[in-house]
């Protein structure tokens, strides 16, 4: 997908702080962190948000869990995690190819306030 930036980190036309890859799916550090372990993982096929994913998309969708949970583990997280997917204007969704934060080390109350 064309001038998407998420595409673009996938396919390294833009070099990034990578977490992870396989065939499928693409990780890298949040360049903006809201904690102090921030990392996003992505489906490398552009699909722009949530509500785009299909039938089709069911088995990328639990391998991209997995690789949460994998990656979380690696980077130390031990102690428990937050995963957000925000999904369209009302969701706060900034960019739009679908992604998963991962954050931790630190408490993360929910609702906040
Ligand atoms: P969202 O608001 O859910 O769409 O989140 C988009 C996230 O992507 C934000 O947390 C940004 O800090 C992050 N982000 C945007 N551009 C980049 C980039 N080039 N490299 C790493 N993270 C990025
Ligand atoms: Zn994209």
């Amino acid at each position: 997908m064309e001038n998407c930036i998420f595409c673009k980190l996938a396919s390294k036309e833009i070099p990034t702080n990578v977490v992870y890859e396989d065939e499928t799916v693409f990780s890298f550090m949040d360049a903006e962190p809201q904690a102090p372990v921030h990392f996003l993982v992505i489906p490398k096929k552009h699909i722009s948000c949530l509500d785009e994913c299909s039938e089709e998309d069911q088995e990328l969708l639990g391998h991209m869990l997995l690789v949460v949970k994998k990656l979380a583990k690696e980077q130390g997280l031990e102690n428990g995690y937050r995963v957000v997917i925000n999904t369209g204007d009302d969701g706060g969704q900034t960019v739009k190819h679908m992604h998963m934060h991962v954050m931790g080390k630190r408490s993360m109350k929910w609702p906040p306030g």
